[in-house]
C-alpha cells in the first residue's frame, strides 16, 4: 500500500481528525515562507525586527512599508489543491477542524468552514486607537490612498493587521481551542508546517499524549518524524491530491 493509500485508510478510520497547516501549504499558491530567509522580497530584511509591534508603534510609515508588501504579495492569490482537500475532507465529515499559522486566509476561500487561525489573519485590520475593524478590500485602498502608504483610521490613527505581530502574545481562545483540538483528536494530520514555532510545535505531543496519531505531509524535516503513523515528504499539492483519489 502506498503511504497516501495508508493515510487514507487512516482517515477513513478516524472520527476526529484535525488538521494543523503551516507556511508550505501556501507555497504552492505563490506565497513564500517569509520565515525562510532566501526568499525573494524578504532576503533584505528581519521580519523578526519589522513586523514587531514595537516597530508598529515607533515608526508606522517604516512598518507599513513592509507590511503593505505584504499585503501585495496576497493580492490575488488563490488555493491550491492541498487547501481544497482539505475543505473536501471537512465537507465530507473526515474533517473537524483546520488549525493554522497562516495569515493568508485561503483555507476560508477554498471552503473550510471551522478554522483556527492561531496568528491572526489579515481579513480584517483594526485602528491602534479606537479599534474600528476594517476588511482587507477596504484597507487596501487606504493604503494606496494614502501619502505615506499607511492605511489610517476614519478617526485619524494607523490602523494595524488582524495579525499576531512579533512581540505579542498568541489569541488566548484560539491556542485554547487548538490545545483542546489536538488533545481529543484521533489523528492530527500536519500539513506543510516545520512544527517547531511555538505554540503550534507543541499541538502533536498533546495528540499523541492521549493516544492519537499524527500524520506528516511537509517537505521539510520535523521533529515529529520518528513519532508519525504517516510521513508524506513530496510536494504537499500532489500528496494530497494523491490521498484523496485514495480516499
Ligand atoms: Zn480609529
Amino acid at each position: 500500500m502506498s503511504d497516501a493509500a495508508r493515510l487514507a485508510a487512516l482517515l477513513r478510520g478516524s472520527r476526529s481528525a484535525v488538521a494543523l497547516t503551516g507556511a508550505g501549504i501556501s507555497v504552492p499558491s505563490g506565497i513564500p515562507d517569509f520565515r525562510s530567509p532566501q526568499t525573494g522580497v524578504w532576503a533584505n530584511v528581519d521580519p523578526m525586527a519589522v513586523a514587531h509591534i514595537d516597530a508598529f508603534n515607533r515608526d508606522p510609515v517604516a512598518f507599513w512599508g513592509f507590511y503593505g508588501q505584504r499585503f501585495a504579495l496576497l493580492d490575488g492569490k488563490e488555493p491550491n489543491g492541498a487547501h481544497r482537500a482539505l475543505a473536501a475532507l471537512e465537507a465530507a465529515g473526515r474533517l473537524r477542524t483546520v488549525i493554522t499559522q497562516n495569515i493568508d486566509g485561503l483555507h476560508a476561500a477554498a471552503g473550510s468552514r471551522d478554522i483556527v487561525e492561531v496568528h491572526g489573519s489579515v481579513a480584517v485590520s483594526r485602528c491602534s486607537r479606537c479599534g474600528d475593524e476594517y476588511p482587507l478590500a477596504d484597507v487596501r485602498a487606504r493604503l494606496a490612498a494614502d501619502p505615506e502608504g499607511v492605511p489610517r483610521c476614519d478617526c485619524g490613527a494607523p490602523l494595524r493587521p488582524g495579525v499576531v505581530l512579533f512581540g505579542e502574545l498568541l489569541p488566548t481562545a484560539a491556542i485554547d481551542r487548538a490545545m483542546e483540538l489536538a488533545a481529543r483528536a484521533d489523528l492530527l494530520l500536519c500539513v506543510g508546517s516545520s512544527l517547531v514555532v511555538h505554540p503550534v510545535a507543541g499541538l502533536p505531543e498533546l495528540t499523541l499524549a492521549a493516544g492519537g496519531r499524527v500524520a506528516i505531509v511537509t517537505q521539510s524535516a520535523t521533529p515529529f518524524d520518528r513519532h508519525a503513523a504517516v510521513r508524506l515528504g513530496g510536494d504537499v499539492e500532489e500528496e494530497l491530491e494523491a490521498v484523496m483519489a485514495a480516499l
